[in-house]
């Protein structure tokens, strides 16, 4: 691939892109195992678009299953320099309705451990910035690509990701809420961390279903009300993708490119061979 595409994480329902006319399938092994399912290269409104279901076609992998890792170092070997990430999320606060979407620009994380959130261990440390754990430019892009499309979009937002796959207690709901928690979700985070790592820009478009459950007044939401939002959500999805594609020319310049310029930690002459190669990807700029 000549110049850098962008990449596309889709969460669930999203397995598919509407008009992609594809260019390749493509099974990739990583020195960090098996992303979660081929991905999908092809051409939208003039821009390569490299595809990848997050959860795996069919939905196979829950939140602490996904390796996160691979799916993101595939990005990467493929030629990605932005990723836009779309995913279901709970809303905390009354304002952000079933349907509305939020541009995230911060996390809180909650996940316990289970899963490998950094690329750089094993006798090469490196410790990036989170201050700032989204691309403000590749966000300004996404926000621009959902405001026509979206009933409505949230410019800013706080994600709180947790570990899953069961849904929070009302006691943990309340305590997010305190915390000033916008939406929950079980995934993205982990991914912002890992793509900041691989030095690529990375933004969330974070669409609410329901709102989990501090809500009290709120009649019992059913599996079929859920579902159906789901699939309104997902067709929205569809929408801002053809958008982002057309506007993605036009990104401005970021910090991304070069995250791990401060944060390599270890010395150069001290990393083994094989460290060394099983994270060249990452390396080939800097050491
Ligand atoms: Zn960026």
């Amino acid at each position: 691939m000549s110049k850098k595409s962008l990449g596309i994480i889709g969460g669930s329902g999203l397995y598919e892109i509407a008009g992609l006319q594809r260019l390749a399938k493509k099974t990739l092994r990583t020195p960090f195992g098996d992303p979660s399912d081929a991905y999908l290269i092809g051409e939208l409104n003039g821009e390569t678009l490299v595809f990848l279901p997050r959860h795996g076609v069919g939905h196979r992998f829950n939140p602490s299953e996904i390796n996160y890792r691979a799916n993101i170092y595939g990005m990467k070997k493929l030629g990605v320099s932005s990723i836009l990430s779309f995913s279901a999320v709970g809303s905390m606060k009354a304002e952000i309705k079933p349907k509305d979407v939020v541009i995230v620009d911060q996390f809180i994380d909650r996940t316990v451990g289970y899963r490998k959130h950094t690329f750089f261990e094993q006798g090469m440390v490196a410790h990036v910035s989170m201050a700032k754990p989204v691309c403000w430019a590749l966000s300004e892009i996404a926000y621009q690509a959902a405001k026509h499309v979206a009933p409505q979009v949230h410019p800013s937002g706080v994600y709180l990701c947790m570990e899953g796959p069961q849904f929070s207690t009302r006691a943990e709901s309340l305590l997010y809420r305190s915390w000033g928690v916008d939406v929950i979700g079980m995934t993205n985070f982990t991914e912002a961390k890992l793509a900041r790592e691989a030095e690529l820009c990375y933004a969330t478009l974070a669409f609410s279903t329901d709102y989990d459950c501090w809500k009290e007044d709120e009649e019992a939401v059913s599996a079929e009300k859920v579902l159906a939002v789901i699939g309104a959500n997902v067709e929205t999805a569809k929408k801002i993708i053809q958008e982002a594609a057309t506007l993605f020319s036009k990104k401005k310049s970021c910090e991304c490119p070069h995250a791990l310029q401060q944060g390599l930690v270890t010395d150069v002459s001290k990393i083994s061979a094989k460290t060394r190669k099983k994270l060249g990807l990452f390396l080939r700029k800097h050491a």
